[in-house]
């Protein structure tokens, strides 16, 4: 149905209360319709009885249960002096209705931003979005919450023991930081996060989830008597709900691929600067972005044969060829995802550190990292290999999590940005570059990558000659590599190595 070939539609209505007038008695008992109609280059929703008409360029739908919902424009129409917000709830007779009526509602305000917004003031976003629909595409996040409401992906998510382990000891070994607080789980999936705190003896938790994952969590939390009075579950977006109280601590676990995939990181900001009171706590506090450039022959024949399918001249008749040098860009242009040995890296690692409690929700929008490294051994360098890792930031314990390569794994593994022209470098050469994360609005990234060498040996202290190498890749579209068989045997000293890097590492923050 295509609101922009219609002139006039019409819904019956069980009934409309007009919460702007003096009584707040339903208007009418009887059924009553609802319009929308386009009236000279206006777009607006009638209620039949009502000379008050909504322009839907300033109105807002609000879904208050299955077939009740609440209407509110910011302003009065043109035609009246004042210019007070009006509000009606209205009511369906069937579920089937309302949907339609919810679809209508949408095409009708979209064909009204376009063209009735004569009126409004400059810079005024007349689609009434809320910030998170503004800048994410709706099929992502349609998506994105459909997968978070399956059972099945939370059961992933908690049997990663290394990941929900890691929570539980953070929040029982700072019990101090949680006992009689109010708590605020962002982003709550099954509730679990909540009941650590509600364990931790908080004194009220908010447990915050846009997905139907919601309707699960308070059922388990309900079959948990003793912490369900202390948690009440809240079905929305962080971006969209209010609170009835600031919260002393956030909780949350906001961490995609690369850290930022997902971008929740700025759902955690926005509850940060929305619900935690100042001096509140956020577990985690700070997370930080390694990386190291790594060497691979062997997964960088496995990207490369991939593509010579490509180049067959004969396939069944039919010359493959002319997509060879795409098919080969598309294999180039996916993160890997899995778990390597660490001593496929040729430098010592560095990192980026992103404060959760610090970093404004724009700074996520573009992420600009140099890169140098030093590196320690003599090879072609296949790209860029990521982890992150998180602090939690407790009064009694400061605890990391980490996804780093050589400890244990997680269900975030690790990640290899791969060039499709290798870099040669020397023992004690320096590699330079620049990552560079742009966010997109499918919840992710893409990601530029250079890395460069100054040439080895005589011609290097001419100056400025570089072996530069780039890539383009898309943090959406990975490849998850993790059917490759594991057989790393990693060293006792290995570790040790990796140890030591990791606790120097975490000594610079
Ligand atoms: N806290 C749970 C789930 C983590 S997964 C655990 O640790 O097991 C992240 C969860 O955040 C998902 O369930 C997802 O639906 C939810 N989420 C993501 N963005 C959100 C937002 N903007 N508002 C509310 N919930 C969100």
């Amino acid at each position: 149905m295509e609101a922009t070939s219609m002139k006039q539609q019409e819904f019956t209505l069980a009934s409309v209360t007009d919460l702007t007038s003096s009584s707040s008695s339903p208007s009418s008992s009887s059924p009553v319709s609802a319009t929308f109609s386009r009236v000279n280059e206006v777009t607006e929703l009638r209620f039949h009885e009502s000379e008050f008409g909504f322009d839907l360029s300033s109105t807002q739908l609000f879904k208050l249960g299955p077939l009740q919902f609440m209407c509110v424009s910011d302003r009065s129409d043109s035609i009246k002096e004042d210019s007070f917000s009006r509000g009606v709830v209205i009511k369906f007779r069937e579920e089937k209705e309302s949907k339609e009526f919810c679809d209508s509602f949408e095409e009708w305000t979209t064909n009204a931003a376009g063209k009735g917004s004569s009126s409004l003031a400059n810079g005024t976003v007349p689609d009434g979005k809320s910030k998170f629909d503004n800048k994410i595409e709706a099929a992502s996040a349609k998506m994105y919450f459909h997968y978070y409401g399956q059972l099945l992906h939370q059961q992933n998510m908690l049997q990663d023991y290394v990941r929900t382990g890691t929570y539980h000891a953070a929040v029982m070994e700072n019990r101090s930081d949680f006992a009689g607080r109010v708590v605020v789980d962002v982003g709550a999936g099954s509730g679990i996060l909540s009941m650590f705190a509600a364990l931790a003896g908080a004194k009220h938790v908010y447990a915050v989830e846009a997905s139907e994952m919601a309707d699960y969590a308070r059922k388990l939390i309900a079959g948990n008597p003793l912490l369900a009075e202390r948690i009440t579950v809240i079905k929305g977006k962080i971006e969209d709900i209010e609170l009835p109280e600031k919260a002393d601590v956030l909780i949350s676990e906001p961490m995609g691929t690369l850290l930022v995939n997902e971008r929740m990181l700025e759902t955690y900001v926005i509850a940060r600067d929305r619900f935690l009171s100042p001096n509140g706590k956020m577990f985690p506090t700070v997370g930080r972005i390694h990386m190291a450039p790594f060497s691979d022959e062997f997964l960088f024949v496995e990207m490369a044969n991939k593509a010579l399918f490509w180049q067959q001249q004969n396939y069944y008749g039919v010359d493959l060829t002319p997509l060879y040098a795409s098919a080969h860009q598309g294999y180039f242009s996916q993160p890997v995802v899995d778990a390597f040995d660490p001593r496929l890296l040729v430098a010592p690692p560095m990192f980026h550190v992103i404060d959760f409690t610090k970093m404004k929700e724009e700074q996520f929008y573009e992420i600009d990292v140099p890169l140098k490294f030093t590196a320690s051994v003599c090879g072609r360098v296949h790209g860029l290999a990521c982890w992150f890792d998180v602090l939690f930031d407790g009064s009694t314990v400061q605890r990391w999590f980490t996804t780093a390569p050589g400890a244990p794994t997680t269900h975030w593994y690790q990640i290899r940005c791969v060039l499709s022209q290798p870099i040669h470098v020397m023992a004690g050469q320096e590699l330079t570059g620049r990552l560079h994360l742009v966010a997109h609005s499918a919840q992710s990234y893409t990601i530029n990558l250079t890395l460069s060498a100054k040439m080895w040996g005589p011609g290097a202290n001419q100056g400025g000659i570089l072996q530069t190498s780039s890539c383009k890749l898309d943090l959406k579209e990975p490849y998850y590599r993790m059917s490759q068989p594991q057989d790393i045997q990693i060293q006792s000293d290995d570790l040790e190595e990796i140890e030591l890097l990791q606790q120097n590492a975490n000594a610079q923050l």
